[in-house]
Parts: structure tokens; C-alpha cells; sequence
């Protein structure tokens, strides 16, 4: 779409809209708004399954999990926004952290070993909270995508016709918000609310200026962690943060740095890093077509840590890769009874059945699998070869058809469903 065209359609959709007004948290005044806040909520959760999927799975030690969920609600309850918070730790290597519109926030496992006290924990965690309560990320949506298609994408479309739109923009807000990037300006303003909620939650906020230079002399190093990427970190940041603390938020006694939960939920995460590595040499074993010499590093990682979910679902993959059907789908199934949340872990566990000719329950694996994302052409092709094998003839030929029209053409089935569907539709 020409860049004309989109800034009229854009406008459009400004005047076509009515705007709410709201109430801004930060500020105490009416301001006008475009996506509603049960709205932008509604978008955060939908978005859920496609972070974790994104970032392979969610961290599976539960305990970690309840710590995260607890030290963020306690953060969370000086910001002045009222929406779902939630917490999450994912299996990520990648030195990073982000939110989503109206309330998840998700903390990288990487990130977490690179911590070395609360405070700079609490002060990521407030930063992403700072985002969400100036409304960053709602901004993003609305200028970029415009109200109609927002509300489009919350949408359940039933007409064949508007489905295959609706999906293409869902994967396409998804793609948006994953990589969302903000300005600088967004940058001081969420960092200056860190501040202030960090301590206000009662901790050290100098924590965020000891992140902040840690992420420094990574970079220095030749590593950048991914956070900078999309959060350039510029001297003034630093700066600014520095002079914030020592102006605003004088030194008190009682400023929480660390805890011994938190020390033992890092030593718990930082035994299972090996566990990670193993596994980050079985994807440059993938990645080389090696699948063997990736088998035995993946065996390696599951040994050292039997909850490995990512291990597992990896493990999947590659045995499907090698044929070994059996192996795919007992791996698939493990990674999605860990977590019932992970998407390519049950996306494997149904492409595994239909190879195994258990097609009844490879169908049920997979309209589950639609539930978390409904943008994966990889999932129509396998539901329509599954209803096939089980001879409904009209459901295989709309999975074939849908898998076919929301395609990036390298998949590597497409030529096979034509086939398909052009033998159905005889
Ligand atoms: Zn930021």
C-alpha cells in the first residue's frame, strides 16, 4: 500500500470514529482517546500466546512464575492505570524485556541472568509499567492501524470472505506490536515513571541506572542486549535518569535492594542456563540441517532439566524432520502438558498425529492450537489433510483453500495442498 494511501486511510478512519473520552490516570484530566481502555485490555490478552510463542514458551518452573506475578502486582499497585496487569518469564536467551497494550508484561529468562539484585528487576519491571500507564503502546495502534481495524481484529469474522482479511490484519498487529519500537520522547517519559514507581513499590531506583550500564558495557563488548534495540540508550537517558533520582527521589533509609527470594529464584534460573546452552547448539545444528548431532544436544538439554519445554518442543520438530513420527508427538505432547499456553508446541503435537493416521485427535490438537493463534497458515494445511484422512470432504477443502490464501508461498506444502484440493473438488 502506497504511503499516500495509507495517511488518507488513516485520516479516515480519524473522522469516522467517534473519540471517548477518559480520564488520564497520570495527569487527573479528560483526554480524548481513541481505542477504549476494555478494548486496548482485550488486545493485550489476545496477544499473549503469540509473546510467548515468540519468545518458546513460558519459563516452566512455576515457582518462578508466582514470584514474577507477585513482585510485579506489588509494583504495580503505585501506578495510577487501572488494567490487567500480568507477569510472565519466558524462555528467551535474548537480553530483554517488553509489554503488550493494556497490561502483560514479560521479562526475558536472559534478562533475568544478567540481574544481580531486585532493585534493577523492579526497575525493568516499572519501566515496561511506565510504558503501558502513558499509554505508549494504545498510541502505536491507533496512529498506526486506526480504530476500525482494531475492533476488526478483536472480532470473531464467521463470512468466509471477511475471515481471510481479518487474520491477515491480526498477524499483522501481532507482527507490530512485537516489534514495537518507541520514540525517545515515550522512552524518558516511561523511564521517569519507573522511577517514581520503583520507588514508591519501596525500592532503590538506581537499580534502573545499574541495568542501564550494565546493557552499557555488554554493548561495549561486542553483545548488545536486544532491549536496545528497541530501546536506544543514549548518555542523556542515563543522564537524565541520574539527575531525576537525585532531584526528585532523595536517597531514604529503608529503600528495599534485594531479597532472598529473589536470589534464590535467580540461583533456580541460572541452574537450568546449561540446560539453554545445550539447546542453543541444537538450533545451530537445525539451522545447518544437522539433525543428528541436534538430536543428542537436545537429549543433553532435556537430561539436565526434564522441564525443558523449549528442549522438548525442538526435540519435536527435529524428529518430525527425521520422520521419526513417534518421537515428534511424545516430545510435543510433553512441552504442551508443561504449558498448555505454548502454540508450537501443540501445533507439533497435531502434525505428528496426522503423520501417525490418529487424525480424530490430531484435529481436536489443532482447532485447540487456532484458539491461541489463528494466523498460522502451517495449522489450515495440517486441519485439512486431518479432515481429509477422516473424510470430511467440505472442512478439508476450506483448510486447504485458507491455508493457500493467507500463505507466504514457502511453506513448502503449497503445491501438495493444490493437489489436494484439486482431487477433492473432482
Ligand atoms: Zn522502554
Amino acid at each position: 500500500m502506497g504511503r499516500v494511501f495509507k495517511l488518507l486511510l488513516v485520516f479516515f478512519v480519524l473522522i469516522l470514529v467517534s473519540c471517548t473520552q477518559v480520564e488520564d490516570p497520570l495527569t487527573g484530566q479528560k483526554t480524548l482517546t481513541l481505542l477504549p481502555t476494555e478494548k486496548e485490555i482485550e488486545i493485550g490478552k489476545k496477544y499473549i500466546p503469540y509473546a510467548i510463542n515468540e519468545n518458546e514458551g513460558l519459563y516452566p518452573d512455576k515457582e518462578v512464575q508466582e514470584y514474577i506475578r507477585r513482585l510485579g502486582h506489588n509494583i504495580a499497585r503505585v501506578a495510577p492505570r487501572k488494567v490487567e496487569y500480568q507477569f510472565f518469564i519466558v524462555n528467551s536467551k535474548d537480553v530483554n524485556a517488553f509489554a503488550l497494550p493494556g497490561g502483560p508484561v514479560f521479562i526475558n529468562r536472559g534478562l533475568m541472568l544478567t540481574l544481580d539484585n531486585e532493585s534493577e528487576l523492579v526497575g525493568v519491571l516499572s519501566h515496561e509499567l511506565g510504558h503501558i500507564n502513558a499509554r505508549h503502546h494504545a498510541r502505536f495502534l491507533e496512529k498506526t492501524y486506526g480504530l476500525n481495524l482494531l475492533l476488526n481484529v478483536l472480532a470473531v469474522a464467521t463470512a468466509e470472505s471477511s475471515y481471510r482479511n481479518v487474520v491477515l490484519q491480526v498477524a499483522q498487529v501481532g507482527a507490530g506490536l512485537l516489534q514495537l519500537k518507541f520514540s525517545r520522547d515515550q522512552e524518558n517519559e516511561a523511564d521517569s515513571l519507573g522511577v517514581r514507581f520503583t520507588y514508591e513499590s519501596g525500592y532503590d531506583p538506581r537499580g534502573i541506572i545499574s541495568v542501564f550500564n550494565k546493557f552499557r558495557s555488554m554493548e561495549a563488548k561486542q553483545r548488545p542486549p536486544e532491549w536496545l534495540l528497541t530501546h536506544p540508550l543514549p548518555d542523556t537517558r542515563i543522564k537524565n535518569v541520574s539527575e531525576l533520582i537525585s532531584t526528585k527521589f532523595p536517597n531514604k533509609l529503608l529503600l528495599k535492594r534485594d531479597s532472598p527470594e529473589f536470589v534464590y529464584i535467580k540461583q533456580k534460573i541460572a541452574n537450568t542456563a546449561l540446560s539453554y546452552d545445550y539447546l542453543e547448539k541444537a538450533k545451530e545444528n537445525i539451522k545447518n540441517r544437522d539433525f543428528r548431532s541436534a538430536q543428542k544436544n537436545l537429549d543433553t538439554a532435556i537430561s539436565l532439566y526434564e522441564e525443558n519445554i523449549s528442549a522438548h518442543t525442538y526435540k519435536s520438530f527435529v524428529c518430525y524432520q527425521l520422520k521419526e513420527y513417534d518421537c515428534s508427538y511424545r516430545h510435543a505432547l510433553n512441552a504442551s502438558k508443561i504449558d498448555e499456553s505454548y502454540f508450537l508446541a501443540k501445533l507439533l503435537t497435531g502434525a505428528s498425529l496426522v503423520k501417525l493416521n490418529r487424525s480424530f485427535e490430531a484435529i481436536k490438537q489443532l482447532e485447540d492450537a487456532a484458539t491461541l493463534i489463528n494466523s498460522n497458515p502451517d495449522l489450515y494445511y495440517f486441519l485439512g489433510v486431518a479432515y481429509q484422512n477422516t473424510g470430511n470432504r467440505q472442512k478439508a477443502i476450506e483448510n486447504f483453500k485458507f491455508a493457500l490464501s493467507i500463505t507466504d508461498g514457502n511453506r513448502g506444502w503449497e503445491s501438495e495442498a493444490k493437489e489436494r484440493l484439486n482431487i477433492l473438488s473432482r
